[in-house]
């Protein structure tokens, strides 16, 4: 695949194909139905990574949903996490007495994941979950509880379905090694 025009990195090999993930999303979402049965989930989407993953779960669970979005503070152009998570966008609602799943990208070092889950725990949710598409556990800084999770991969760095590159890749429907 090209390199953008803006980028100094293009996508490399497909790791995940659209095919893959789809299938991946729809068995998440069965099993999400089942476990939330006579409840109404209300998914707290981490921006932006997240938002591709957010808007296929939400529609493979076939409960009453509701969603919500916050931010954190991302790796801006290097691919290695610069230790600090920063809030930059706060939820709209208050997440107080609802069942919360938090809708996570990827977990990495498992900084921005602890962070989100302290920060909701505060706020007494009726319950707290978290999901998350990718989930590399070789990095792993912190010990945080994943419910979800679609793939176990390798320490790659991954662009594409809502994942970036310096705000690159987000729209490629496959999910692409970092290339040169
Ligand atoms: P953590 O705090 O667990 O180290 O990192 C979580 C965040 O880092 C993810 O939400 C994601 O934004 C970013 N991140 C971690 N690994 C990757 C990766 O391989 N590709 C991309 N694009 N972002 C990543």
């Amino acid at each position: 695949m090209e390199r953008s025009a803006l980028s100094d990195r293009a996508p490399g090999p497909v790791l995940l194909s659209r095919s893959d993930i789809q299938k991946r999303v729809l068995e998440m979402g069965r099993e999400i139905t089942r476990d939330y049965e006579g409840r109404a989930p209300h998914l707290i989407g981490v921006l932006k990574g997240a938002s591709v993953f957010h808007a296929d779960l939400v529609r493979a669970i076939e409960l009453e949903a509701s969603f919500d979005f916050i931010a954190v503070g991302s790796y801006g152009l290097t691919t290695r996490t610069s230790g600090e998570v920063r809030l930059l966008k706060d939820l709209d609602e208050s997440p107080e007495g609802r069942d919360v799943l938090i809708v996570e990208d990827i977990v990495d070092t498992g900084l921005t994941l602890d962070y989100l889950v302290q920060c909701l725990q505060m706020r007494e949710p009726a319950s707290l979950r978290t999901a998350a598409l990718l989930d590399k556990p070789s990095r792993r800084q912190r010990e945080v509880p994943i419910d979800y999770v679609g793939f176990e991969i390798e320490d790659r760095f991954v662009v594409g379905y809502g994942l970036d590159y310096g705000q690159h890749y987000r729209n490629l429907p496959d999910i692409h090694l970092l290339g040169n």
